[in-house]
């Protein structure tokens, strides 16, 4: 899960990491606010889930509170890489000598947290990374040894950083690396970390990464989550837990475990229907979760037919049935339902269903053909 840089400087805030002063702002009028009672040279830079904001143009510096508005209103709206600026970042802008990097992420091959320091951070940091790797200093953390002292004297070394940075770097990599493993975070990146006239350092920049397994137990990080879906059904089914992905055409499929809703849909295609979502149920799916599945799925008006495939091994047949069943009610289902069950309790299962309208099916074969027929597309 991404989060907005001001939101991840609250975090570097937490853990004593020195960031510029500053205010978020929704509007121009906001952004002078901020600007006026900083009182300084300010800058105003882009809030959204995407890198190179300096070279898109969402980032600009500002004199005085009435050029602050003024970058506001050219930077609000403004559309960076597919996303619409909504929110602006109003800072105490900082007196740049050098821009270094330090970040920590996971390199999934060797199975370890890496953290990497650079003397040439800044906006080319990408470019560094693939025609002079050898300027990023790298090192591979042992998770039960975590980061040293001498970890971070040997970093600051390797990546050439002035003698005189090595003390305030290693307090930045510490509190950097303590932030990175309580968030549970996938990324933490500092880019640019400046080195300003007067001789501090400074995290100017800010990224987090939240990996996403790890939200159940990071709930206040978990509401900062945006709907970055563009589709609003998808969206929704998001929100209420709901393993669904909207496809454009107009028969709706419902089955348990990914494997046998993707075979749904092939199946469904090769008869000559055009399926309208993938829905996963789960596995040990209750009546509830059927009838919220029902009900997703409906939410897309395309929805001509629905074709629920079932095989039952920890799911029960029959629980399904209750929950189709129920669905059909508290609904008011006013498309054909084609309904394939087979395995534990099957039997329970269809003799539910045979006292109602809904079409049973032997196969999945079956089953496609006759919501095709039915849906006639
Ligand atoms: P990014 O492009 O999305 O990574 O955004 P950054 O926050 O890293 O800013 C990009 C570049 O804008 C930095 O590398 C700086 O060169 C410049 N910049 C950002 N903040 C300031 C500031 O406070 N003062 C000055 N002089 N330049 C800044
Ligand atoms: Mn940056």
């Amino acid at each position: 899960m991404k989060i907005h840089e001001y939101q991840a400087k609250q975090l570097f805030a937490q853990y004593a990491v020195p960031i510029p002063k500053g205010e978020v702002a929704s509007t121009p009028a906001e952004a002078r606010a901020v600007a006026e009672k900083l009182d300084c040279k300010v800058v105003v830079k882009a809030q959204v889930h995407v890198g190179g904001r300096g070279k898109a143009g969402g980032i600009k510096l500002a004199e005085n509170a009435a050029q602050a508005e003024e970058a506001a209103s050219q930077i609000l709206g403004m559309n960076l890489k597919g996303l619409t600026v909504e929110k602006v970042l109003v800072e105490e802008a900082a007196d740049i000598q050098a821009e270094y990097y330090l970040g920590i992420t996971v390199d999934r091959a060797r199975r370890r947290d890496v953290v990497m320091v650079s003397s040439v951070g800044g906006v080319d940091i990408e470019e560094v990374a693939v025609t002079a790797p050898d300027k990023i200093a790298k090192l591979h953390l042992d998770p039960a040894v975590g980061l040293l002292d001498f970890h971070v004297r040997r970093l600051a070394y390797e990546a050439g950083l002035p003698p005189e940075t090595h003390r305030a770097c290693g307090k930045f990599l510490h509190a950097l690396y303590r932030c990175y493993q309580e968030i549970d975070a996938s990324l933490a990146e500092i880019n640019p970390l400046v080195f300003t006239g007067s001789g501090d350092l400074l995290a100017t920049d800010a990224k987090i990464n939240i990996d996403d397994s790890a939200l159940f137990r990071q709930r206040k990080l978990a509401e900062l989550r945006e709907d970055q879906e563009d589709d609003p059904i998808e969206a929704e089914a998001h929100k209420r837990g709901v393993t669904y992905v909207r496809l454009d055409g107009d028969i709706g499929i419902i089955g348990n475990g990914a494997g046998l809703v993707m075979t749904t849909l092939d199946v469904v295609q090769r008869e000559g229907g055009r399926p309208a979502n993938f829905l996963d149920v789960g596995g040990g799916a209750t009546a509830a979760q059927v009838e919220l599945s029902i009900d997703t799925v409906l939410l897309d008006k395309n929805v001509k037919g629905i074709v629920i495939n079932i095989f039952g091994g920890i799911t029960r047949c029959d629980e399904v049935a209750k929950g189709i069943i129920g669905a059909v009610d508290s609904l008011d289902l006013a498309v054909p339902l084609v309904v394939r069950l087979t395995g534990t309790r099957e039997e329970e299962g269809k003799a539910l269903l045979a006292e109602t309208a809904l079409v049973p099916a032997d196969s999945m074969q079956d089953a496609a053909q006759k919501i095709v027929a039915l849906v006639g597309s």
